[in-house]
């Protein structure tokens, strides 16, 4: 089969003009201008027409356990508020309830164009249930902070459930839910399975507060509960991190948020020779007001930065689009080219994949979605400004359409 548009994306160079990718099963086996893709490839040819080939999208983080909290909880006066309303909400869910929510978070995230997505699920018991119609790497969301002691059990009893999916991970909720204890056991399992790990780390002042302080709203909150205080007071939360999981997963390990890092912070990660990739989710931090993501500082110290959603407890719809949008209004300065990579190429380096997802090139799999592209501007601009559910995609080598957009040519 050959896919013919406008402008092919490839995020392997600049776009092609009037290009052409050949695809055979579920690969791509070869991209460039439309002649020469005709001259070395036969196949059935679909001409897109008026329109932009990129590969499918990348959400590096987010959790469709919450898909059904869509606009239910408004921001809060402070996270430990969000914590307790959110879990008011769980409260009234059913795993029945849960499993809908899921589902409708695939169909959402895919119908954005989105084709893989690092999901993290409370209930991986419900993983078996469920069939993802995109590539999906699911992630067990362990959380361990009324039992300490129990630390090792809580992480082995959702190991057998994971092994149902295709690609699996571990991901110690954060460090004011999650024990050292955890995380460590996380870590051991992640080096002996060669699996991933994810965490949610230093996204609030008040975690920031409680960790360096001792004080605060998330620090009063989870003391009130019978959390163990004794490591608050005197590190940062990047410092715990860091002496929880240990320098040899790091390249394994895909953190979230890290909004939250002081001066000294800085100067540790560049003195660490290991670096773990980060996650950003704009619209989210939005909603939560946030402190600054230090975006430069981190890329300048050469980490992997990649965008994700969060869940729809703290945003209003699984578009990365949207999600590209928001960054480049906090970052103007941030190329379009660079923001697209943080939805591809990025998040495929850090699901380990950059062989395989993230670019148009031969030998990478068959993932691809089409946007209307006018070619007057500056294709990248357009992607940027992209707002509507995508019309076609290619997942897989398998081709859908979501309205007659695309007409068929025979050779
Ligand atoms: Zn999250």
């Amino acid at each position: 089969m050959i896919i013919r548009a406008r402008t092919v994306v490839t995020m392997d160079g600049a776009p092609i003009e009037n290009g052409a990718v050949a695809v055979s099963g579920n690969e791509i086996v070869d991209v460039a201008k439309f002649d020469e893709i005709k001259r070395r490839n036969a196949g059935e040819i679909v001409d897109l027409g008026e329109q932009a080939l990129l590969p499918g999208l990348i959400n590096a983080h987010c959790h469709l356990d919450y898909t059904c909290l869509r606009v239910k909880i408004r921001p809060q006066k402070s996270f430990a508020d969000w914590i307790r309303a959110i879990n008011a909400e769980k409260a009234k869910l059913s795993p029945k309830d849960y499993l809908a929510s899921i589902n409708e978070g695939f169909a959402e995230a895919k119908r954005f164009g989105t084709t893989t997505i690092a999901n993290l699920t409370a209930f991986p018991e419900l993983i078996s249930r469920i069939t993802p119609p995109i590539r999906t790497w699911w992630f067990a969301e362990l959380i361990d902070v009324r039992a300490p002691d129990r630390a090792n059990e809580t992480v082995d009893r959702v190991i057998e459930f994971l092994k149902a999916a295709p690609n699996w991970g571990l991901a110690p909720h954060a460090l004011f839910t999650a024990s050292k204890n955890l995380y460590r056991r996380c870590e051991e399992i992640a080096r002996r399975e060669n699996i991933l790990l994810t965490t949610h780390l230093a996204e609030s002042r008040e975690e920031m507060e409680m960790y360096r302080d001792a004080s605060g709203p998330l620090y009063e909150f989870l003391k009130n509960i019978g959390r163990p205080m004794d490591d608050c007071g005197n590190r940062t939360p990047l410092q715990l991190f860091l002496g929880a999981i240990g320098d040899r997963a790091l390249p394994q390990c895909i953190v979230a948020h890290l909004n939250e890092v002081t001066d000294s912070d800085f100067d540790l990660l560049e003195r660490s020779e290991r670096r773990f990739h980060v996650v950003h989710s704009p619209r989210s931090h939005d909603y939560f007001k946030h402190s600054r993501f230090p975006f430069e500082k981190l890329r300048t110290l050469g980490f992997n930065i990649c965008l994700g959603t969060d869940s729809l407890a703290s945003n209003e719809d699984l578009s990365l689009f949207a999600e590209m949008r928001a960054f480049q209004n906090e970052s103007p300065d941030v190329s379009p080219e660079e923001i697209l990579q943080m939805v591809t190429v990025n998040p495929a380096r850090a699901l380990r994949q950059e062989n395989a997802l993230g670019r148009i090139q031969p030998g990478f799999r068959a993932d691809l979605i089409s946007i209307p592209c006018s070619g007057t501007g500056d294709v990248f601009e357009e992607v940027m400004a992209f707002e509507s559910p995508v019309d076609w995609i290619l997942l897989n080598g398998n081709e859908e359409r979501n309205t007659p957009h695309a007409a068929k040519l025979s050779k």
